[in-house]
């Protein structure tokens, strides 16, 4: 554990956060930690999108988000930076830590987005281990390296397949759950696989859903894994 880290300070000021208030528009106001600034700094992200404003403070208070805004919005950053901070606080990172977050996207290119923001943000003394899981290498060299990761960023099937055949891939601490491109994950029928990696992870967790269109199938999806969320939707003017 690192001791050069206020997270008690950081902790209060979350707690502090009024999610009704709507007043956060930079992400200078809100309570993030060092190395999370020092990362949206240097890549020049300062004002936050519409749903990045609202997603976030409920996100930091560990509120479940089912969260809907179309394509080219910000939707990445709604979900990497509470990940990036609730580990952080948590002080959840680290080879023995374990698998802190498991984010799940439709994609292999998506999968990789998500994984070079992660990486954007975290080079500022972050100390996470992050990995994508999206097949392509072989099965073997994967295992070997998920064992130690605190964040992982994968499709479905890749995912599935990890959890089903890899003895040593320990979910159970896991704090949090991210289903990126809700609706893409479904049409392109990784519906089964999404319920059966849900089934291996535990309940008692936070989960974050984002999706660029409302479906009945998202709602579906939003039923089985969120608890009490909060609806974060955002449309635009045009
Ligand atoms: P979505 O997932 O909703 O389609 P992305 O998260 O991929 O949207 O973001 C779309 C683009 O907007 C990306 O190029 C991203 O770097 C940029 N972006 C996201 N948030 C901000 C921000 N707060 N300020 C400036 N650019 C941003
Ligand atoms: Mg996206």
């Amino acid at each position: 554990k690192r001791d050069d880290v206020d997270v008690d300070k950081l902790e209060a000021a979350v707690a502090g956060l009024d999610v009704k208030d709507g007043g956060y528009k930079n992400f200078s106001d809100l309570p993030l930690s060092e190395p999370t600034t020092q990362g949206l700094k240097s890549s020049h992200f300062a004002v936050m999108t519409d749903i990045q404003a609202r997603a976030i403070p409920l996100a930091l208070k560990g509120h479940d988000i089912l969260g809907a805004a179309k394509t080219g919005s910000g939707k990445t950053l709604s979900f990497v930076v509470p990940v990036l901070e609730n580990l952080y606080r948590l002080q959840h990172v680290g080879m023995d830590a374990g698998l802190g977050a498991l984010i799940i996207s439709p994609t292999r290119e998506l999968a990789i987005q998500i994984f070079d923001v992660l990486r954007l943000l975290g080079r500022h003394g972050h100390m996470f281990a992050a990995g994508l899981v999206i097949g392509g290498k072989s099965i073997e060299a994967e295992q070997q390296a998920l064992t130690r990761m605190n964040i992982l960023v994968g499709t479905p099937g890749r995912i599935l397949q990890h959890l089903s055949q890899t003895v040593a891939f320990n979910v159970d601490d896991l704090k949090m759950l991210v289903l990126d491109e809700a609706d893409r994950i479904l049409d392109m029928g990784f519906q089964r696989d999404v319920d059966a990696i849900i089934e291996y992870l535990p309940k008692d967790r936070q989960t974050l859903l984002f999706s660029a269109t409302q479906s009945r199938k998202v709602s579906d999806l939003a039923r089985l894994s969120l608890q009490d969320p909060e609806y974060v939707s955002v449309h635009s003017e045009d």
